[in-house]
């Protein structure tokens, strides 16, 4: 069973996966204005959340992992290189987790971020802010690298079947979902450009800097808990 969420605050899609089999669940990039809606369906199916995984540490809203794990248990998982010490799980790529039988791959795709990462889980891959619908995720903070981000696209994403369903992790026109071989002819960020015009086109952006990212990304280190959530419970 597949479930996508918005949070219309962040414009931030989170992800539900469960095996039936077993009723073990994940989610991928929980938003903590959100845990009501993710425990509603958890009620819901009987299912057992077993991981909460992040693509990246987020700079615009807070994740719920951490008090997802306080009142479930569930592991959270981060990659490695994201300075999440707080992480249960430490990816690194090539990591597999698994849900019973159903196999989640790590794919480190960096440039975003130094510590982004990419899941597939069968046809679909959800990768964060490194790829969206139409662009991709900016490159100036947080060890984002132009480049690095372009090599991690056409290298990893776009290697993978033109079929492949693709899940970004934001989208502020209201799209879901894409595949792989629609971003490769379309992506105006990616279509028919060369590693130096992207890297150009990402220097030229000049986005101003998210609003709370000062308070989010460390908390975001944290899983999200701060003294106060704990001590509320
Ligand atoms: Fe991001």
């Amino acid at each position: 069973m597949f479930k996508q969420f918005f949070d219309t605050e962040s414009s931030t899609y989170t992800y539900f996966i469960l095996d039936e089999a077993t009723s073990e669940a994940l989610l991928i990039d929980p938003v903590a204005s959100q845990i009501e809606v993710y425990l509603a369906i958890l009620k819901a199916t009987n299912a057992q959340l077993k991981y909460t995984l992040e693509t990246h540490v987020h700079a615009d809203h807070i994740t719920a992992s951490g008090q997802l794990r306080e009142k479930l248990a569930a592991q959270t998982g981060v990659s490695a290189l994201c300075g999440a010490a707080s992480a249960d799980l430490q990816l690194k790529h090539n990591d597999i987790l698994m849900l019973d039988k159903q196999h989640i791959n790590v794919i480190a795709t960096p440039g975003h971020t130094l510590g982004s990462v990419s899941y597939l889980w069968h046809d679909r891959i959800f990768t964060g802010d490194a790829l969206l619908i139409n662009g991709c995720g900016r490159t100036d903070f947080q060890g984002g690298d132009a480049g690095t981000l372009f090599d991690s696209i056409t290298n990893l994403i776009f290697s993978l079947s033109d079929e492949t369903l693709f899940y970004p992790g934001h989208d502020y026109h209201g799209k879901r979902v894409s595949c792989v071989g629609q971003e490769k002819a379309i992506n105006p960020r990616l279509a028919n450009q060369t590693r130096d015009d992207f890297i150009a086109m990402m220097a030229a952006l000049n986005l101003p800097k998210p609003k709370l990212m000062d308070i989010v990304v460390p908390l975001n280190r944290r899983c999200g808990i701060t003294e106060d959530t704990i001590q509320q419970g």
